[in-house]
């Protein structure tokens, strides 16, 4: 009987649907899941990830199976645990498993170069020894190095030492004043401890709630429901305490730690003494790779991140929080288009820990789960202290003479804000100065020559840019159509209330907080920091300011242009527009001074808008999924969107047309097709969108469609430069 080698089953960063099998010689050790591996794969060497093995090949010839060409790492990268939740998501989003794979993986362990960790000096005697005395230079290093404290970067040591350091370090070594390390711990930032809070009742009784919720054997996800303003974050420190007091981990997602720096803060000092981590996009490479090793270590204990921060290693996980768990930057839109919360919520289930979902607007799909118990609810009705919720009012703007977009009713609620020493913030979903920028004689208007949309009229920088594909040009002095002079601008953005503010109020700071004047690193902090530091100003800004900002001179807040949204055909628009006008109106009041809320439309009588100003939130969330639920929408249905692109329009509604041809032959299964059709905004970066969206009551019927499309899409012959993709529980059908 011949011996056939074991194989294991190899995710590589190819677009594949299943893993490749390879061979290994046992003799030479084991190969660990989670492992990583060269191979070699159409002649090029490449790296792939170990997602399990079986004792014999299962190929039918095993004579064409090719061996591994060397094992990479002596410990797994990834534990069981990540191995199946990532192979569970490959499934899921009918993704190929080794985008999955190595989406989840910092970029420097998906290279093949072996890891080039920076290194770490660290004293390891106190008192500086007397043998050193005759050593200058060792003695000056050593005592540079118990000034800096902790640990010194190379780099560092390098910079201060000069050329020939590394050899005074090594005498320091070999006497074992000094040793290095690639991961010294996170180091404990020095904040004082803030005094705690005395919980209110309401807090209180949540934890309790909670605590005990979590406790349970059959564990459920719990929804904190918080209006803005009400104290979830001190909620999540107070849970958290018993976690950690048992050595466990606590995973922490956020929408954008960017915009967020106050939540980190209170992290910080509500826990001076844990070590912990941020996981966020303005990490370098080292960076990441180092807070990712930390977790995985378990050198650190919170570990704090956006979406992307679900993947990472947590060996002793006690607790998953998500703050924010309706906001949309949880769902990827590109590649492989996961949503972080669910997959955190899969997580949790997985190894059966606890999991809190935190928002004052929970997602509609979060809410109807609370209501039908699969998971436990806890509200938080009210802000702590003498802080109440501020009093929203519509004001119909219909037939009324606006100045660039203000009524004279907002100016002069403007004035008297300003007039008491109060903020006042102007809420506007659009940066540049105009959305449209023509010619009053001709018509002519600044398209995108890329887009199926106009471009935006930036007036700082004296441009046109498109905010689908970025392309800028420069303003024309002239219509670039009939030559005329007179060029008109049309509707409003941040940059041009930031000029007919500061024009108006000459005396008072106008601070703008959009992308472009956030753009450059630390420029948000900035901003931040001056609207603390003058009680009397007006913020001006897009939803950058929408989301968790504490600014307790706020008073007056107004929505500009809320109309867009109410009347979109998209069904998403109006669960976003209502999040997004609680969440902007969160931002007034948050003291003890009375906060005011001003939404100026041409809609006063909408009904979604007049529920969710007369009823609140939940019931405003609770009327749209009654109307899903008639469309059988999600959450009474479930989506998947397939798009796709191309530079003819006839060749993007082509894939799309063979695909649901395809998928008909094979039988539908009670799923629904809608489509193919074009896209909202028909065509983008020079390439026409189009959709297929399919529908089914039936999750698996679904899931069983698109895994036979997935798995016979080569059979289908599409145009040449032809793109598509598949979106599982679309957020977005733009
Ligand atoms: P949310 O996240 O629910 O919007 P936060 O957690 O940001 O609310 O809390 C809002 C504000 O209330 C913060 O300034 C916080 O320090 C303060 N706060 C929270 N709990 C208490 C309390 N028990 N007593 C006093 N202030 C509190
Ligand atoms: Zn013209
Ligand atoms: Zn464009």
């Amino acid at each position: 009987m011949n011996t056939l080698p074991p194989v294991v089953h190899v995710a590589v960063q190819r677009p594949f649907y299943s893993t490749l099998d390879y061979s290994y010689d046992p003799t030479q050790g084991s190969i660990p899941l989670g492992s990583r591996l060269e191979i070699k794969l159409a002649g090029r060497t490449t790296v792939g990830v170990v997602m399990g093995s079986s004792p014999t090949p299962t190929l039918a010839d095993p004579k064409k199976l090719k061996a591994i060409t060397r094992l990479m790492d002596n410990e797994p990268i990834l534990d069981a645990h990540l191995v199946e939740l990532l192979d569970w998501a490959a499934k899921y989003y009918h993704e190929p498993i080794g985008e999955v794979v190595f989406t989840a993986l910092p970029s420097l362990l998906r290279q093949q170069r072996p890891l080039n960790l920076p290194i770490w000096w660290q004293l390891t005697a106190t008192e500086s020894p007397t043998e050193l005395q005759r050593a200058k230079r060792q003695l000056a290093l050593y005592e540079w190095l118990k000034a800096q404290g902790g640990y010194v970067s190379e780099d560092a040591v390098a910079a201060w030492a000069g050329n020939g350091w590394r050899v005074t370090m090594r005498h320091l070594e070999a006497k074992g004043l000094v040793a290095s390390t690639t991961l010294p711990p996170a180091p404990l930032e020095h904040i004082a401890t803030a005094p705690h809070l005395t919980l209110t009742p309401q807090q209180l009784a949540t934890i309790e709630g909670i605590q005990h919720a979590i406790t349970q054997a059959e564990l459920k996800p719990t929804l904190l429901h918080g209006i803005t303003g009400s104290g979830k974050t001190e909620v999540y420190l107070r849970v958290m305490a018993p976690i950690l007091a048992q050595g466990k981990q606590v995973l922490v997602l956020v929408p954008e730690i960017s915009l967020t720096p106050q939540l980190l803060g209170r992290f910080r000092t509500h826990y001076p003494h844990e070590r912990m981590v941020c996981l966020h996009s303005g990490l370098t490479d080292q960076e990441r790779l180092q807070a990712w090793l930390q977790a995985q270590q378990q050198q650190v204990r919170i570990i704090i991140g956006t979406r992307s921060a679900v993947f990472t290693p947590c060996p002793n996980l006690g607790l998953i929080i998500i703050d924010e768990e309706h906001d949309l930057s949880f769902k990827q839109q590109e590649g492989f288009r996961y949503h972080g919360r669910d997959l955190a919520i899969k997580r949790a289930h997985m190894l059966n820990i606890p999991i809190i979902l935190g928002s004052a607007t929970p997602a509609l799909e979060t809410l109807h789960n609370a209501d039908s118990g699969r998971f436990h609810y806890f509200h938080l009705a009210q802000r702590p202290g003498t802080a109440k919720p501020p009093s929203v009012q519509l004001q119909n703007i219909r037939g009324q003479t606006l100045r660039s977009g203000l009524s004279s009713t907002t100016l002069s609620m403007i004035k008297d804000t300003l007039a008491r020493q109060e903020q006042v913030m102007l809420f506007i979903n659009r940066r540049g100065f105009a959305p449209l920028l023509m010619c009053s004689s001709c018509g002519w208007s600044g398209q995108c020559e890329h887009c199926s949309a106009n471009m935006t009229y930036h007036a700082r920088q004296g441009k046109l840019i498109c905010h689908h594909c970025s392309v800028e040009k420069l303003v024309p002095e002239h219509c670039p159509q009939c030559g005329h002079h007179h060029l008109v601008t049309q509707g409003q953005g941040t940059e041009r209330l930031e000029l007919v503010l500061s024009q108006t109020f000459p005396t008072i700071p106008i601070i703008r907080i959009d992308r472009d004047s956030t753009a450059r690193k630390g420029a948000l902090a900035e901003r931040l920091q001056q609207v603390h530091e003058h009680p009397t100003a007006i913020l001006v800004g897009t939803q950058m300011l929408a989301k968790g900002h504490d600014f307790p001179n706020l008073t007056l807040v107004v929505v500009l242009e809320a109309d867009a949204a109410l009347l979109s055909s998209e069904y998403h628009a109006r669960e976003r527009f209502g999040q997004l006008l609680v969440q902007v109106a969160g931002r007034a009041g948050r003291s003890d001074k009375a906060g005011q809320v001003i939404i100026q439309t041409n809609h006063p009588e909408n009904p979604a808008l007049v529920t969710l100003l007369a009823q609140g939130y939940t019931l405003f969330a609770r009327q749209l999924l009654e109307e899903r639920r008639r469309w059988h929408y999600p959450p009474f249905g479930y989506q998947a969107l397939l798009r796709a692109n191309a530079p003819e329009l006839n060749d993007a509604l082509d894939v799309l047309d063979k695909m649901a041809e395809h998928l008909q032959l094979f039988g539908l299964g009670g799923v629904i097709l809608l489509g193919p059709t074009t896209a909202m905004l028909e065509k983008r970066a020079g390439r026409y969108r189009t959709q297929l969206l399919l529908q089914s009551a039936n999750r698996k019927a679904l899931h069983t469609l698109l895994n036979y499309l997935t798995h016979t899409i080569k059979q289908l012959k599409f145009p040449a430069n032809t793109r598509w993709s598949i979106d599982v529980d679309p957020l977005d059908l733009t």
